[in-house]
């Protein structure tokens, strides 16, 4: 993966664009192109994130790790081969971290101090702290300033991220007002990212309306109908949701399998597994760690989420079902095989599920453990039965 090195600087900020986009799904990267002055392939960076992500993720999870070293790391990645550094770095590491102060802090003295001038890819990460730490009046104010007082034109980008931010914060409806006034044409990523908002606040009136546009962009991409049928399912409106998994599945929509890895560190050796999977040799021993899992879990108030299992199986069939999905079996295989105090890094191809995440919380709590994991959407990192997303992916 070397090969890509060296890049100029469009090309590594390209890369962070993408980074802090982390939405797009991995089939989605392979096609899309950064538009505009940013032009590079993403065939291109995908390289990068590889060696990126993996320094970045390992350093986010330690919380007293300073930004600064983790900025450090960074430059070292992308000026290798003696392009300049990135004036996003730091930003960025502030960013990943979810420490939204310090990130416009150390926005705010680049360009007050250090004589920088601000560019459309840090405000991309400025704005995208602004989302993680709720700070909406930020935001607004900072997608207002940018072409008076900065000279930067927003692009695409700079609305996603507020439509992002109003979403997270439940502002819905200012959240539709934006998309439908910006003078870009909503793109599956702002679209996504409104119908997840709208499952994470419960609100089937404007999903819909992303969902609509979502399936009239790619009718065979089986997300949408998932996040909708999910937020049917939740407001218990059984009926609407039995429509959404029909259309699903006349329309013949297709979700990539879903697959997860955990490295085990000690060894060196990759475990991967798919839904159901039973074919690694500690299966019965990682089946029998879940099983006793679940009942503890019960006893804590855990319950499987089974009414957003989309699958035509029988109701009592819907808990294994939900057992069976590969971030559980992989998480199950690093409890056998792992020490107490390692952290486990597991990495998922699609976004984790609700009933995935929930039970991953509740194990990093009974077994004492931080787990980290890289799915579609974000890093989420599970301490003390909780995680550090709170619940919005
Ligand atoms: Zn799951
Ligand atoms: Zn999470």
């Amino acid at each position: 993966m070397c090969g890509v090195f060296p890049m100029d600087q469009n090309e590594v900020n390209a890369a962070m664009l993408i980074l802090l986009r982390k939405r797009l799904t991995s089939a989605e990267l392979r096609t899309t192109r950064v538009s505009g002055t940013l032009s590079c392939t993403l065939n291109m960076v995908l390289a990068i994130p590889a060696s990126l992500i993996e320094k970045l993720d390992s350093a986010a999870s330690v919380e007293t790790v300073e930004a600064s070293e983790i900025t450090i790391r960074l430059r070292h990645v992308v000026t290798r081969g003696g392009s300049g550094e990135s004036q996003l770095s730091p930003l960025y590491a502030y960013t990943l971290q979810g420490r939204s102060i310090e990130a416009l802090e150390r926005f705010y003295s680049m360009i007050q101090e250090e004589g920088c001038k601000a560019d459309d890819v840090s405000f991309v990460s400025v704005l995208n702290a602004c989302s993680h730490g709720g700070l909406v009046g930020k935001g607004r104010q900072l997608l207002d300033e940018m072409p008076k007082q900065y000279g930067v034109k927003p692009r695409l980008e700079h609305y996603v991220c507020l439509i992002d931010m109003l979403g997270r914060a439940n502002l819905l409806d200012e959240a539709v007002r934006v998309l439908r006034a910006m003078p870009f044409e909503p793109d599956a990523v702002v679209c996504t990212s409104l119908l997840g908002a709208c499952r994470k606040w419960k609100n089937y009136t404007i999903g819909k309306l992303a969902f609509e546009r979502l399936v009239e962009m790619d009718p065979k991409s089986g997300t949408p109908y998932a996040l909708m049928a999910n937020i049917f399912g939740n407001l218990g409106m059984l009926s609407e949701r039995a429509a959404v998994v029909e259309r699903m599945r006349g329309e013949g929509s297709f979700r990539e399998p879903g697959r997860s890895w955990w490295t085990d560190v000690s060894s060196g050796k990759v475990h991967s597994f798919s839904v159901g999977d039973r074919s690694h040799s500690q299966s019965d021993e990682i089946a029998a760690k879940l099983k006793q899992l679940l009942l503890r879990m019960k006893e804590e108030g855990y319950a499987s989420d089974v009414i957003n299992v989309l699958k035509d199986i029988p109701e009592e069939e819907k808990e294994d079902h939900l057992c069976g999905h590969s971030e559980k079996l992989v998480l199950g295989c690093a409890l056998v095989n792992s020490h107490q105090k390692e952290t486990i890094r597991i990495v998922k191809n699609l976004r984790v599920c609700d009933d995935c995440h929930a039970a991953t919380a509740l194990i990093s709590k009974l077994e004492k453990r931080l787990i980290l994991c890289k799915d579609a959407s974000r890093v989420h990192v599970f301490q003390d039965g909780r995680c550090s997303c709170d619940n919005y992916f």
